[in-house]
């Protein structure tokens, strides 16, 4: 895990369809300095005002993640969340001028391809960290999540859909950058009568066989087939970590998810908020100005140089 605060070395843009609103949208990843966080602006309609992305500015999470309040949101932030976290990149400015972030190909492949390509800065800061210190679990109509004490971040998920298409699948998972990359191209996907229904709701508006794997009770509807055979468990586990990047930290610690969800997951982060003196540890760092203090013998044995010292690259 790198231990120190990263940032992308040029902006990235982007554009393309929002799976749900159907709209046209620009999409522009600009670094930002230390300690910044990943903050959104809507330049469509105040270029000025931040939305960070943060569990607490969470406002829906029908269908997909959304952040923001009243009619200042941004939703489907979840697969691009995914990818930043899965790069670990803790601090952006992302300016959209529209509602939705493009759904791509409705995984997190082409912000990973962006990404790759543009390259980082470190900064000599260290990153923000929620360290387990005691096992912590919560649940919430039949789905369950827990947080075991790990000297590494890592999951195991678990699905479990009625639809035999689908079924059970489980996948465990060590977060790095290398392992991201194995789990980056795993689509979103529902079921046709789904589609339908969304259609019929004004909902869905941007979605096709381009952008989600769809379902029948006869088996999967894109030509192709499947990415893998667990695309559907990969995905879910995606959209979890996209989600659990609002955290604003790198928690440090075994997650396990069975269900997960994006209601779930909201829930989730404010049970870990709620309960965070208890179970966790929140490791913040040093500021800029206090990075020469890191080399110091005086802080050579504190708590969280010592904790940062375990990662390694
Ligand atoms: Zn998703």
């Amino acid at each position: 895990m790198n231990r120190y605060q990263r940032t992308i070395k040029n902006p990235i843009k982007l554009s393309g369809k929002g799976l749900h609103t159907g709209r046209f949208t620009q999409i522009c990843l600009m670094p930002a300095p230390a300690s910044t966080g990943i903050v959104f602006f809507r330049s469509d309609l105040d270029r000025t005002r931040p939305i960070p992305a943060l569990w607490n500015n969470v406002s829906s999470t029908d269908l997909c993640t959304t952040i923001g309040q009243g009619d200042y949101t941004i939703s489907t932030i979840e697969h691009l969340m995914a990818a930043l976290k899965g790069f670990e990149i803790d601090n952006l400015h992302i300016e959209l001028n529209g509602p939705e972030v493009p759904i791509l190909d409705g995984s997190s492949l082409d912000f990973v391809e962006e990404l790759k390509q543009v390259g980082f800065t470190d900064f000599s800061v260290q990153r923000k960290i929620l360290l387990c210190n005691k096992f912590f679990e919560f649940s919430s109509n039949g789905r369950y999540f827990s947080v075991s004490p790990s000297d590494q971040s890592s999951f195991s998920c678990t699905i479990d859909f009625p639809n035999s298409v689908i079924g059970k699948q489980s996948i465990s998972y060590k977060s790095s950058p290398h392992s991201f990359q194995q789990l980056c191209n795993a689509r979103t996907f529902c079921h046709l009568d789904e589609v339908n229904a969304l259609k019929r709701m004004g909902l869905a508006q941007g979605g096709s066989l381009d952008n989600a794997i769809v379902i029948s009770s006869e088996g999967v509807l894109n030509e192709g087939g499947l990415r893998c055979e667990d695309e559907f468990v990969r995905h879910k586990l995606l959209d979890a970590i996209g989600d659990l990047a609002l955290l604003g930290a790198e928690v440090v610690g075994h997650i396990e998810f069975y269900k997960p969800g994006h209601g779930f997951q909201a829930e989730v982060m404010h049970a870990i908020m709620a309960n965070k003196d208890e179970y966790f540890s929140m490791v913040e760092p040093f500021s800029p100005c206090d990075t020469s203090r890191i080399q110091s013998s005086t802080l050579q044995s504190s708590f969280a140089f010592s904790l940062a010292k375990t990662f390694s690259r």
